[in-house]
């Protein structure tokens, strides 16, 4: 094949007989095209699904390296190398690389051959091939084989590209910025199997520009010490308030190295530990009144979801359904009590001022304390043991809003990428995706303003 490609080449240079399928010949629309300063186009040719195309510099006046003398050429090596696609097609450059010689017998320099910034020697992409191939990986999450058929190379051939051009925006320093709040959340990496526990990775995530900064393996206090640790301390002092999930490791390791900072336990996560008090309570009834779990068409279990909607999102009717079914299913009203208690603690996050939230919150200690349900009593334990973070959401006015939003995209990349296994690739990708602003020029719309030259 590749043979073919290059005679096909060869019979464009050499003669205008050339085979029926040569598409062109030293064409200043493909050179304008190709749009890479120094190089003309000589041939292009579409041959089995790829385009050739066969490129020299326009350098014609080089001086010897070593002494100035005017070189003389001395033929041509043929160099391949990758490029970016065209219409969908991978493309293959055939440079045509000058070997200059120096005419003067007494020069150290006798030959050299002519080097371009983008063609590297040996490399298999050209320069802008392999920052494309990176940016699609990073910037628009397509998976490394999809970039890698499309542009003609393996997918160890791409993933060098996204390594080599990735490591160096994730590693600018300049990435970390200065921001004055820190959201801090758990994912999933890799999920238990034979030979491992689940494993979770603790993400660091900047509230003010909603940038992912990191992610570190582990989910402890050490984890998060071991990080800030690694940060410049002016860095870290610059922090004011942190955001959690109720999650003791956390809590402890960012109050042993952010002194000042405040601390929030935001309303996402305190509704979901009252999400999940109602399924408890919802599978202890199930249980003890019908001796199993939940089946298609068990009341309680009918409207398990629900549950877990903020009651001023559900319709009036929804909302009679839940009604019904509670009545149906839930005798001793274990599971209306847990639903209430969770939308009085709804209450607390909605409260305006500080003052009201702390009313709000002795109401809910009150319910939770009266009824006696067991889910109830454990989530107003865990509320009262986070009352200064929970009341802190309304001091500081943070929320994991942007982590929620980041975690996500996580979960993108990680679908995406099909699991990973090396946790340095999935930090590398993870950052490209949401932890780098990328600088990609917008274009302008179809229908707006247009160049000159189309009438
Ligand atoms: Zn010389």
């Amino acid at each position: 094949m590749e043979a073919r490609g290059l005679a096909t080449l060869a019979a464009v240079e050499g003669s205008s007989r050339g085979r029926p399928l040569v598409i062109g010949h030293r064409s200043d629309g493909a050179t304008a095209l190709f749009d890479v300063a120094g190089f003309v186009v000589g041939a292009h040719v579409l041959e089995d699904g790829e385009w050739w195309l066969q490129v020299e510099t326009t350098a014609d006046r080089v001086r010897c390296p070593s002494c100035g003398v005017r070189a003389v050429g001395h033929g041509r090596r043929r160099v391949q190398v990758r490029d970016l696609p065209i219409a969908g097609r991978p493309v293959r450059l055939v440079w045509a690389k000058r070997i200059w010689r120096c005419p003067d017998g007494d020069c150290a320099t006798v030959t050299w051959s002519e080097t371009h910034e983008q063609i590297s020697p040996r490399a298999l992409l050209t320069r802008r091939a392999r920052i494309e191939i990176c940016r699609r990986v990073g910037q628009d999450a397509e998976s490394v084989a999809e970039v890698a058929r499309e542009f003609g190379v393996g997918w160890h051939t791409a993933m060098a590209a996204v390594r080599e051009h990735g490591m160096s925006l994730v590693d600018d320093p300049e990435r970390l910025g200065a921001p004055s709040a820190l959201g801090l959340d758990e994912t999933s990496f890799l999920r238990a199997g034979p030979k491992h526990p689940t494993v979770m990775i603790t993400g660091f995530v900047d509230l003010d520009r909603h940038l992912l900064l990191d992610v570190a393996e582990g989910r402890s206090g050490q984890v998060v010490r071991d990080w800030l640790d690694d940060r410049p301390a002016e860095w870290v002092a610059a922090i004011d308030v942190a955001v959690i999930d109720p999650f003791r490791g956390y809590a402890t390791g960012l109050t042993d190295r952010l002194t000042d900072a405040a601390i929030v336990v935001d309303h996402f996560h305190a509704i979901r530990l009252a999400n999940k008090a109602i399924d408890d309570a919802r599978r202890r009834v199930q249980q003890e009144s019908l001796g199993h779990c939940g089946r298609r068409d068990d009341p309680l279990y009918r409207i398990r979801r629900r549950l877990l909607v903020g009651h001023e999102r559900l319709t009036d009717q929804q909302h009679e359904r839940i009604l019904m079914m509670l009545g149906h299913g839930d005798r001793h009203g274990d599971v209306t009590n847990t639903y209430l208690a969770k939308e009085l603690l709804r209450d607390v996050y909605d409260a305006k001022t500080v003052r009201s939230a702390r009313r709000r919150l002795r109401r809910f200690y009150e319910h939770c304390d009266q009824t006696g349900v067991r889910e109830c009593r454990r989530l107003a334990r865990t509320i009262r043991a986070w009352e200064n973070e929970v009341l802190a959401f309304h001091t500081t006015g943070r929320s994991n809003g942007p982590t929620e939003g980041i975690n996500l995209l996580i979960k993108k990349v990680k679908r995406v990428g099909h699991g990973f296994r090396s946790f340095n690739n999935y930090r590398l990708r993870l950052l490209l995706h949401c932890g780098v602003t990328w600088h990609t020029v917008p274009t302008a719309r179809m229908r707006g303003r247009q160049p000159r030259f189309i009438a």
